[in-house]
């Protein structure tokens, strides 16, 4: 694959995963391009439920190890087990379509999803299209809630986010503001590079803690060269640490706008769908907290087509924004955050780092 088709099937893929059918119109190259690659590949037809046992298995298999390892990687899972991207890619209906699919009787067809109830509402989700099946089916979705009493405490090594500065790239596609990031910045995860795609975010949080939703969350989404994703979420809140807290996420005489919040906001095109590069370069980093520790667990890609097999990182210390730059978000987007999931039997570990 030449770094050019790579390219094109990250910013496919990052744009599918937030696109469903109108909004590719916006984008025909990557439409195109994402066509062929969804034929190349047959279409995922285990179902949810298989590779919800295969990811069982995988757990049961290192929990038996008892080797205090944490990450569930793809290795771990047996081959042919789907990885997110085909199903990311196969959402989108042209790209269905063009794959030559038979025609769906769907009587949703037209009905575009959203965050408010109705037919387009998170609980039809999965009837708005068969590459939604996970939406509603799925074993393993996300969000949930996170009891931090009932998280697993266990040594891990820290992420290493290995981030750089980008030119922005942003787009408002209809859902929230997201911002494509330039190559070169990764995540590393236990021996695995993750690339950072893009990043998005939603209010509320759709990630709790301990039944708790924070104001806001960004979703820092990176993929593996074998299409695996992994989404690191940090928490967002207006609310400065009460004093024995302090520690936890720092200096209170930093000011509390977020500068890279602040040139995102500055910067939301005034047209949805347009993806805008105003010349400015930004850094990542400005979005991760001091202290990183973390809890992670599987789940799923929060919009449709809710795909499976994602590796979630949830950062356990929110960074400070202000409430202005809470409520310009809240203006463009008063709620964008998909209902808590079941968490079902899956575990979730908290990270003691190992230093
Ligand atoms: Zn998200």
């Amino acid at each position: 694959m030449t770094t050019q088709t790579k390219t094109t099937l990250f910013a496919a893929l990052a744009v599918s995963m937030l696109f469903v059918s109108t909004s590719m119109a916006s984008d025909p190259h990557a439409a195109a391009d994402a066509a062929p690659a969804a034929k190349a590949k047959p279409a995922p037809t285990a179902a949810a439920s298989s590779s919800d046992d295969d990811m069982a298995k995988a757990l049961l298999n290192k929990i038996n190890k008892g080797s205090g390892d944490i990450v569930i990687r793809t290795g771990d899972l047996p081959a042919g087990t789907q990885v997110a991207e085909t199903k990311a890619l196969d959402a989108n209906p042209k790209t269905a379509k063009a794959a030559g699919k038979p025609a769906e009787k769907d009587a949703h067809h037209d009905v575009h999803w959203s965050y408010m109830d109705g037919p387009g509402g998170p609980e039809n989700w999965g009837d708005l299209s068969k590459a939604n099946l996970a939406c509603s089916k799925g074993k393993t979705q996300s969000p949930i809630n996170i009891n931090i009493d009932n998280a697993v405490k266990v040594d891990l090594p820290a992420l290493e986010f290995a981030y750089r500065q980008s030119p922005l790239s942003i787009v408002d596609n209809g859902h929230t503001i997201m911002v494509n990031y330039g190559e070169g910045s990764n995540l590393m995860v236990d021996g695995r590079q993750f690339r950072l795609v893009q990043f998005h975010f939603h209010k509320p949080s759709e990630e709790a803690i301990n039944g708790e939703r924070m104001d806001m969350v960004v979703h820092l989404v990176h993929q593996h060269h074998d299409g695996g994703l992994a989404v690191v979420g940090v928490l967002m809140t207006t609310k400065r640490p009460a004093a024995p807290r302090k520690s936890w996420w720092g200096d209170d005489s930093k000011p509390q706008d977020n500068p890279l919040i602040q040139t995102l906001w500055n910067n939301v095109p005034l047209v949805k769908e347009r993806v805008e590069s105003p010349g400015v370069m930004i850094n990542v980093n400005q979005l991760l907290p001091e202290e990183k520790t973390y809890f992670t667990y599987m789940g799923s890609l929060t919009t449709p087509p809710c795909s499976e097999n994602v590796l979630w990182f949830v950062m356990k210390n929110p960074i400070l924004v202000s409430e202005e730059q809470v409520q310009n978000f809240g203006r463009i987007y008063p709620m964008n955050a998909r209902p808590l999931q079941p968490k079902g039997d899956r575990l979730v570990k908290e990270a003691k780092l190992l230093q």
